[in-house]
């Protein structure tokens, strides 16, 4: 199954993390904790790679202060050792994981290590994934818990196949040793991760005794990094005449337009809302989105109509219904409005099969990519039905983020896979439209 080949970028697109440093909402973020359960500080940029990678319940409390080790600077957690890689920096490689399951695996000899023989080909399907990387397989409740927890970027490739050790039915990744908890069912702990960063510091005699706080480092507290924001995401369809739910005049469109810019509001891209989530960036004093789907041919005047104003749009293309030409699309794209995903033929995904999700999500990815010579990172859900499977194979896809078709206006980083749009029907008057955007 392709899915496996693209999940690397997809998965580590999650964790790229980072805390503005200069936007009004975020000025309060501290660069530097304090974690007084075990005396010791993190900052950046471990900071944003803990907190993004899972923080206490997947990396743990931090055991050391940053320190030199291998040539490079390293910090060591309950469950993982961070190395700070600074020729990567401002990428998602500046702090990497050291791979402590590897490293603990080395010199075992369970037959569970040794890779499926080449010529054997297990299935990959809802209960198993088989890695051809590692030749390795990833099943059921293992399975489970590796996806929603950080999948490739966090724990790496399984390196054996689940076996049982010390009593307990285990399996080894790249950076991680998953222990199954079966009287745990039912809670988060029902997979526990062994503390191979608590290991290896012993391993490699480092001091991890407390020290004292430096003066104005806070106590960590998750609510000191709220990067949520309002943000209305305006959603449309078709341009022109007569004005119904889905088609808006341009008349109308022109005052909507004009009515934003009088207000002080600044179309941003949805790249640029997601670097802000991550942590990345600063965004305008009032942004808005204005988001355009299926690839309507109407959206084409639309579309001048923004860039005469001097607005960027983002267009969700439905492949399979060529609306708008390919050169238009390229063109739009060139024009600095963002091109997005709408699936190739427009139906419900939740109802799809593997294969078949599969394809419609990756293959106007691809397509799209080809017309504009751009990424397109971005999926709006058609009729904005997701699941976790569509979620899932989204990610898979190699997608950044998506958004859902209602849902208000909060943007949170919990929300990074559904995002809330606000649909703009044709028969809202200026003033009911002035509603939805404040
Ligand atoms: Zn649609």
């Amino acid at each position: 199954m392709r899915v496996l080949g693209a999940l690397l970028c997809a998965l580590l697109g999650l964790f790229a993390g980072g805390v503005p440093d200069n936007s009004p909402s975020a000025a309060a973020a501290p660069s530097e904790v304090y974690f007084p359960v075990t005396g010791h500080h993190v900052g950046e940029p471990f900071l944003s790679a803990w907190r993004a990678r899972g923080g206490i319940p997947i990396i743990g409390y931090p055991l050391s202060e940053p320190i030199e080790r291998d040539g490079m600077t390293v910090q060591y957690f309950e469950r993982a050792r961070f190395e700070w890689h600074p020729e990567s920096a401002g990428s998602i490689w500046e702090v990497q994981g050291t791979l402590l399951g590897r490293w603990i695996a080395g010199g075992k000899t369970d037959p569970a290590f040794a890779p499926i023989p080449e010529g054997q080909t297990p299935p990959t399907n809802a209960d198993n994934w088989f890695f051809p990387e590692t030749r390795h397989n990833l099943s059921h409740g293992f399975k489970d818990y590796w996806e929603a927890n950080g999948g490739l970027a966090g724990f790496g490739y399984p390196i054996s196949e689940e076996f049982t050790e010390d009593g307990r039915t285990v399996q080894y990744f790249e950076r991680a040793r998953f222990e199954w908890h079966p009287e745990n069912a039912g809670t988060p702990y029902v997979v526990l991760l062994g503390r191979l960063g608590a290991d290896r510091a012993a391993a490699d005699g480092v001091d991890t005794s407390p020290v004292t706080r430096r003066a104005g480092v806070p106590d960590y507290d998750p609510s000191l990094f709220s990067r949520s924001l309002s943000l209305p995401v305006l959603m449309y369809h078709r341009f022109g005449d007569p004005a119904d739910r889905y088609q808006v005049p341009y008349w109308a469109f022109a005052q909507q337009l004009d009515w934003l810019l009088a207000n002080g509001y600044t179309t941003v891209t949805l790249g640029q809302v997601y670097d802000y989530l991550a942590g990345y960036g600063t965004l305008p004093a009032k942004p808005v989105v204005l988001t355009f789907d299926d690839g309507f041919s109407s959206q084409w005047a639309a579309a001048a109509m923004l860039d005469e104003r001097g607005m960027k749009g983002v267009f969700f293309i439905t492949t399979g219904q060529p609306r708008m030409e390919d050169w238009q699309i390229k063109a739009l794209s060139d024009q600095g409005h963002e091109i997005g995903a709408h699936t190739i033929s427009h139906t419900v995904l939740t109802y799809l099969s593997d294969d078949r999700l599969w394809a419609e999500l990756s293959v106007p990815k691809a397509h799209l990519e080809a017309v504009t010579g751009r990424p397109v990172e971005f999926l709006a859900y058609t009729y904005g039905e997701y699941d976790g499977r569509v979620i899932a194979t989204t990610q898979a896809a190699g997608y950044r983020g998506a958004v859902a078709a209602w849902g208000g206006k909060e943007w949170t980083p919990e929300k990074w896979w559904f995002e809330p749009r606000i649909e703009i029907s044709g028969y809202l008057s200026l003033g009911e439209f002035a509603a939805y955007v404040r």
